[in-house]
């Protein structure tokens, strides 16, 4: 068993072209599994060839990203003073190329990251929508779990968050036969008994440790650990002490720490329980 298990990560990207043997090999040396996402097609084939050339110590995903489904967009995320520019080119999602990914590899475990993104809806959140549609049956045909990306549109003024309030409510269209994550969790905690009821784990990232990130710390304390994940989502989003430089699955250990003292529980209960959990619903073999 792994000490920890870093659920969601993209050494696949570009930053880590040049090491990203020697990245994973750092994650490797202190007991940490790597799943390794795929956001649109080049990504995730690339993470599918390196979790066949590491085998055993990465595991792959498949899937396209909402972001990449409509136009290409060159976006500069701040969170908490450090900005990054996130690059997207846009992509058609073509389920039966994705369908053949997924069954070259028994190292492909999840489908995703798919989701939705109303940070950049332009009036198309139903092709979004219906685009997630997509993936959540790929995932029930191959029997794998989906990996949900969702965000919202800048800042809520009331408790209604509606690409959480719209996810919810697309994926109860599953239920019982749709199983997976709520990636790098960003909703109010109002919104997690929801995915809970729905047999849904939640990863939470580096933001855990933003002491700024009010909402996510309290969402923490919402989900039982039973039913949390812990997630890098590598290069982007470096806890502390890292936090503004290239983020790296080795670091997950930071994103457990932060989780035990809001938690006030041991780390190696997190870790653990953790790792018990993404076993549970990746499948590694
Ligand atoms: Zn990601």
């Amino acid at each position: 068993m792994p000490r920890f298990v870093d659920t969601h990560t993209h050494v696949n990207f570009q930053p880590f072209l040049d090491d990203y043997r020697a990245v994973i090999q750092r994650a490797t040396d202190q007991g940490i599994l790597v799943t390794n996402v795929g956001t649109q097609w080049e990504s995730s084939q690339r993470s599918v060839q390196i979790a066949d050339e590491l085998q055993g110590l990465v595991y792959a995903t498949v899937g396209l990203h909402p972001l990449h489904l409509f136009k290409d967009i060159t976006e500069e995320q701040t969170f908490g003073g450090i900005t990054q520019t996130i690059k997207a080119r846009a992509e058609t999602f073509d389920p039966k190329r994705y369908q053949q990914l997924a069954q070259s590899s028994p190292r492909v475990v999840a489908i995703g990251e798919c989701g939705l993104d109303y940070y950049h809806t332009d009036g198309l959140a139903s092709e979004q929508q219906r685009v997630l549609r997509q993936h959540i049956e790929l995932g029930i045909q191959l029997d794998l779990p989906l990996i949900i990306h969702c965000r919202d549109a800048g800042i809520h003024t009331d408790d209604t968050v509606q690409a959480f309030d719209d996810l919810a409510a697309l994926l109860s269209d599953y239920k019982g036969k749709v199983r997976g994550t709520i990636h790098c969790y960003t909703g109010t905690p109002k919104y997690i008994e929801r995915f809970l009821k729905l047999g849904f784990y939640i990863g939470f990232t580096g933001i855990v440790t933003f002491t700024s990130a009010k909402a996510v710390r309290a969402s923490v304390q919402a989900v039982p650990l039973e039913r949390l994940l812990l997630e890098t989502d590598a290069p982007y989003l470096a806890p502390v002490p890292h936090r503004g430089q290239r983020n790296e699955p080795a670091y997950v250990q930071y994103v457990a720490q932060e989780v035990a003292q809001l938690k006030q529980i041991p780390l190696e209960q997190v870790a653990k329980q953790t790792t018990a959990n993404a076993v549970e619903l990746f499948r590694y073999r």
